[in-house]
């Protein structure tokens, strides 16, 4: 059990002040009582000397007659009680008893010394009067230096036990008063001592919060002052530590949040020690909720979980892929390196992660093309190549096979070139568009529409499509014309192409909202839902035979895209199976760019 400082200097008071009053007041009484007893002694010497020339020469047993009575009176006088004591020990006479009652004396300790004529003492119980009295015997000698009998003064020595109870009293008073004192000096020293260091206290408790603006106040003795000054210069030596780690802590959150890459570490427990925004967002958890928690329960990617325990086991950096299956695929590369403290001790790996899922879409999407273009190359050439072999096995012989097979040649070989020409158109927008945009220009849109049904005459009058025209002459658009023009013939050749002969195809073109908006209509037979998403694709066709007969090369609608994007805006279908497409060209107001 710990103390207050009060409690602990006090007993210590106390037991000093105590012993010193005791052993004061011992020594003190010791000589007090040894002075009056010295001052008694000599007194009833003095006193008994003179009761003996007051009786000189009558000691004798004969004179107790008028002795007895001299020593009542003497003893009245001088209220000292006398006793006369003939050489034999017999007593003559005394002041308070009758001499015949009282017995031979000669042995008493005081009288001892009288017989070889010196002065006898003693303190002693008397029963007679039944005190404690001072007994001094004298020798009265006689003329020729003989030993004539024995004057004893006695005293009650009561008088001194009353004084000194008089200065043991004083003394007890005395030493309550330095004791009460020496109380309130311990209070007082002790709050002097405790009051800063409990101030103390409170500021180290405040520190040990995080409070460390205020400094303690460095009163108080010199050896607090002193512990003060320490603790200060402590709590300012943590607070710029503090400082330094809160902006060192706040300049890597800042710089791990600011990253692209998903960062996350763990420790050799796989438990997540932190965890970026961009890693949170790529795994699809919130950070607070998973740091601290094993990898394998927060985070259920068996991908991930692999790689980090592969990163954890290896000493030198590792790198990987993830990949993160869900309604959508993702493909992280990941990187993985241990982490070691200052002591070289792994405490464990820092893994950061790229989504590199649009690098390999684009690859998957190059890797298609490539094989799309192949295979629809492939497919003319091998015809081409198929016409000429039967020719040159004996087909030329017969005119009529040989204008027929030549005719298929050639259709084959317009294909080609279509598909081509196709291709060309597709890479120069995308070039155009790579190198910071193609030349638009602000003018009317009506000439552009009628150059591109102008343009697809052909097929609109073998079909006897009606082709109606719905545009103001008055607008105008941001625009390049060629390129729109190309885009309103596809979607025109489209509309003509799936509608039934002697069908209406509708061009409008107005503003609409915020936007200028050119709409291709047709009645044909429209497109099932499922293909929409994915009309817009290079050589996606929704009826692979049926285009192909048509001279479909696929690409139609993605140069549509492709001139859009072009010019800022989108194309958009919407189609009813059965009951025909409708194509919107979507082009932005020039103050809208
Ligand atoms: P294609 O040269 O084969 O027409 P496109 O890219 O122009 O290639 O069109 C892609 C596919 O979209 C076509 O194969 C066709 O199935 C469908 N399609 C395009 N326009 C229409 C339309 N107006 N009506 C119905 N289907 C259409």
């Amino acid at each position: 059990m710990r103390l207050r400082l009060l409690w602990q200097l006090l007993p210590s008071f106390f037991l000093v002040i105590l012993l010193t009053l005791f052993l004061l007041t011992w020594l003190f009484s010791r000589s007090l009582s040894d002075f009056y007893l010295e001052e008694t002694a000599s007194d009833l010497e003095a006193r008994a000397r003179l009761a003996a020339v007051q009786i000189a020469g009558r000691f004798d047993p004969l004179e107790i007659a008028a002795l007895d009575p001299l020593s009542v009176r003497l003893g009245e006088e001088s209220g000292t009680r006398f006793t006369f004591i003939l050489p034999s020990g017999e007593v003559l006479a005394d002041t308070l008893e009758d001499p015949l009652r009282m017995e031979n004396h000669a042995g008493r300790p005081e009288i001892l010394p009288a017989f070889s004529g010196e002065v006898g003492r003693a303190t002693r119980y008397s029963h007679t009067v039944e005190k404690t009295m001072m007994f001094v015997a004298v020798p009265v000698l006689g003329d020729d230096g003989e030993l004539v009998g024995i004057v004893r003064a006695a005293i009650p020595v009561t008088a001194i036990d009353r004084a000194l109870h008089l200065v043991y009293e004083r003394i007890a008073l005395s030493g309550a008063f330095v004791l009460l004192l020496a109380a309130a000096a311990g209070v007082f020293i002790s709050r002097r001592i405790s009051r800063p260091l409990e101030a103390m206290r409170l500021g180290a408790e405040r520190f040990a919060r995080g409070d460390l603006s205020e400094r303690l106040a460095a009163g108080g003795a010199e050896e607090i002052g002193a512990l003060a000054a320490a603790m200060n210069s402590m709590a300012r030596e943590l607070d710029e530590r503090m400082r330094t780690v809160v902006l060192q802590h706040s300049e890597l959150e800042a710089v791990l949040s600011s990253m692209v890459e998903g960062v996350l570490a763990v420790d050799t427990e796989e438990r997540l020690l932190r965890i970026n925004r961009a890693a949170a967002a790529l795994l699809g958890v919130v950070p607070e909720e998973v740091q601290g928690r094993r990898i394998q329960e927060a985070i259920r990617k068996a991908d991930l979980q692999r790689f980090v325990a592969r990163a954890l086991a290896a000493r030198d950096p590792v790198e990987g892929e993830v990949v993160l299956h869900g309604p959508e695929e993702r493909y992280l590369q990941a990187h993985g390196t241990v982490l070691r403290g200052e002591d070289g001790e792994e405490f464990g790996a820092l893994i950061v992660l790229n989504d590199i899922t649009r690098l390999r879409r684009l690859e998957n999407v190059r890797r298609d093309f490539v094989a799309n273009v192949s295979h629809e190359l492939k497919t003319p050439v091998t015809a081409i190549k198929g016409f000429v072999e039967t020719l040159q096995e004996g087909a030329l012989d017969n005119p009529d096979d040989a204008r027929r097979f030549l005719e298929i040649i050639t259709r084959q070989a317009d294909r080609l070139n279509a598909i081509i020409d196709d291709l060309l158109a597709l890479s120069r927008i995308e070039q155009g568009v790579e190198k910071g945009g193609l030349p638009l220009a602000q003018m009317p849109l009506r000439p552009v529409l009628e150059a591109a049904i102008q343009g697809c005459t052909l097929i609109v009058d073998e079909k006897q499509i009606q082709v109606n025209l719905f545009c103001s002459p008055e607008l105008t658009a941001r625009i390049n014309a060629p390129l729109l023009e190309q885009a309103v013939v596809n979607l025109l050749t489209n509309a003509v192409k799936y509608s039934n002969p002697g069908a209406k195809v509708a061009i409008e073109a107005a503003r609409w909202h915020d936007r200028i908006t050119v709409r291709v209509q047709d009645w044909g037979c429209g497109i099932e839902k499922e293909h929409l998403p994915r009309l817009f694709e290079r050589f996606y066709r929704v009826d692979k035979a049926r285009s192909r007969t048509q001279g479909g090369t696929g690409l139609g609608l993605a140069i549509v895209k492709h001139i859009m994007q072009a010019h800022g805006g989108e194309v958009v279908v919407h189609s009813t199976p059965g009951h025909g497409s409708t194509f919107s060209l979507h082009l932005p107001l020039p103050e809208n760019r």
